[in-house]
């Protein structure tokens, strides 16, 4: 997406956002003076902004399967035969295991620690239909680690297509992809069929996120609108949201102060500080592009011009790093799974945190480089674990925003990695 249509529709969701609030204040009042009289007209109100809001996620959903598909089958064969990597492409993939497995432990230990999401039960779930909730909390089944280890795989994968079943659909495309790149000649055609549909997929949420502002919009009005008619609601909701925000905002400054640059200072002997210094460009890019992709190309000039990072080895870890080595948005997504089902007073259990890190972990790999692509990702999790993923509406409000840090983080991750597989070639 250019720069500058970026920047519109930032300006636009801002917008929409504002209209939003303005729409819950004035109606709130009116309510507030009469509710009966108003009632029903809020309760249309409120029921126009859920349409646009379903309208928007509907889009959203739409995607999901070709574009996680196509995007890990092209990430996976950016690494060239897979029978060859050998010690730069172990060294990178085992980087990014590792440092996207501390992110998304460290987002499952303060979540659960912090709960930003409990306390504001009734509040969040207002909107949604009570009678409906009980039958799902009712109908969902105990789950075990052996569930959790077949999950990773689909006796039929035209049915995971069909169902959204993601786990088994990135096995399949992380294996499909790397056998493609052994086939040779023969492999190329396909991999250029998957090149295709990847661009077009990434062209498709481009234009999808042309109803953001709509979208958030709609769905702002929804949720605070709902939560506004119950006493006290709106109060507990914007204090959780808040929560929420501090949680995302101070989980990630602790991977990126700590953890990383521990990372880079043992593995490197590098200054962490210096490091920072010289990625300074690529991180404020990041933060107002919201795009590990868009920050590509400076993301490499800070490596290699300004760190001194072996060109060869920045020139295979960034690009594959801004695809596949998301330690932000897997943070963001096994965070705000949690705290959406806090919110909605969903219990988890074991089972259900192993796999909600285990597909935070590796669905992280399909979330596209661009603005908000985790949303996608997030209804695919909140499905995987029994909640219903429009619930996905507690956190539109401020996933714009959140957006920003998560790909901070994501395009520090990748420098890092880009300096420690530089230290061995
Ligand atoms: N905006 C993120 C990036 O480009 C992806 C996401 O988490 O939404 O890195």
């Amino acid at each position: 997406m250019s720069g500058k249509h970026s920047n519109l529709i930032l300006a636009l969701i801002v917008g929409g956002l504002v209209l939003a609030i303005g729409i819950v204040a004035v109606c709130t009042s009116m309510y507030g003076s009469d509710p009966a009289n108003f009632g029903p007209t809020y309760e249309r109100i409120i029921g126009v902004g859920d349409f646009f809001g379903q309208f928007f996620l509907r889009a959203l959903r739409m995607i999901i399967v070709p574009l996680v598909l196509a995007s890990i089958i092209v990430g996976i064969s950016s690494l060239g035969d897979v029978r060859k990597i050998g010690g730069i492409g172990f060294r990178t993939l085992a980087f990014y295991m590792v440092t996207t497995s501390l992110a998304v432990g460290l987002g499952l230990l303060l979540v659960t620690t912090v709960q930003p999401g409990v306390g504001a039960e009734a509040a969040l779930a207002a909107g949604a239909n009570q009678a409906e909730r009980a039958a799902q909390l009712a109908d969902r089944e105990e789950v075990t680690i052996g569930d959790v280890a077949l999950s990773f795989l689909s006796p039929n994968i035209f049915a995971a297509f069909a169902e959204g079943d993601m786990l088994p659909i990135i096995v399949f495309s992380l294996f499909f992809g790397g056998i493609l790149t052994t086939l040779g000649e023969r492999g190329k055609p396909v991999l250029r069929f998957f090149e295709g549909l990847n661009e077009a997929m990434m062209k498709i949420i481009v234009l999808i996120m042309w109803l953001a502002p709509l979208g958030i919009c709609g769905l702002v009005v929804a949720k605070f609108g709902a939560a506004s008619m119950e006493p006290g609601g709106l109060k507990e909701m914007v204090s959780s949201v808040g929560k929420f925000s501090a949680v995302v905002i101070g989980g990630i400054a602790f991977h990126s102060i700590v953890t990383l640059p521990v990372l880079l200072w043992v593995l490197t002997k590098r200054n962490p500080f210096r490091y920072f210094l010289d990625l300074i460009p690529a991180l404020l890019t990041a933060w107002s592009t919201s795009s590990s992709g868009a920050t590509i190309p400076m993301t490499m000039e800070c490596v290699v011009d300004r760190a001194g990072v072996d060109a060869r080895a920045a020139g295979f870890v960034i690009p594959l790093g801004a695809t596949v080595n998301m330690d932000g948005t897997a943070f963001y997504e096994a965070v705000a799974v949690i705290f959406i089902a806090q919110a909605l007073g969903y219990p988890l259990g074991a089972t259900e945190m192993i796999l909600i890190f285990l597909t935070a972990t590796f669905s992280s790999i399909g979330v596209a480089a661009i603005p908000q692509a985790s949303l996608v990702m997030i209804m695919v999790i909140l499905s995987q674990v029994g909640i219903p993923a429009e619930n996905i509406a507690i956190i539109l409000s401020v996933d714009w925003f959140l957006d920003r840090f998560r790909t901070v983080a994501n395009v520090w991750g990748d420098s890092i990695g880009a300096a420690f597989v530089g230290k061995h070639v």
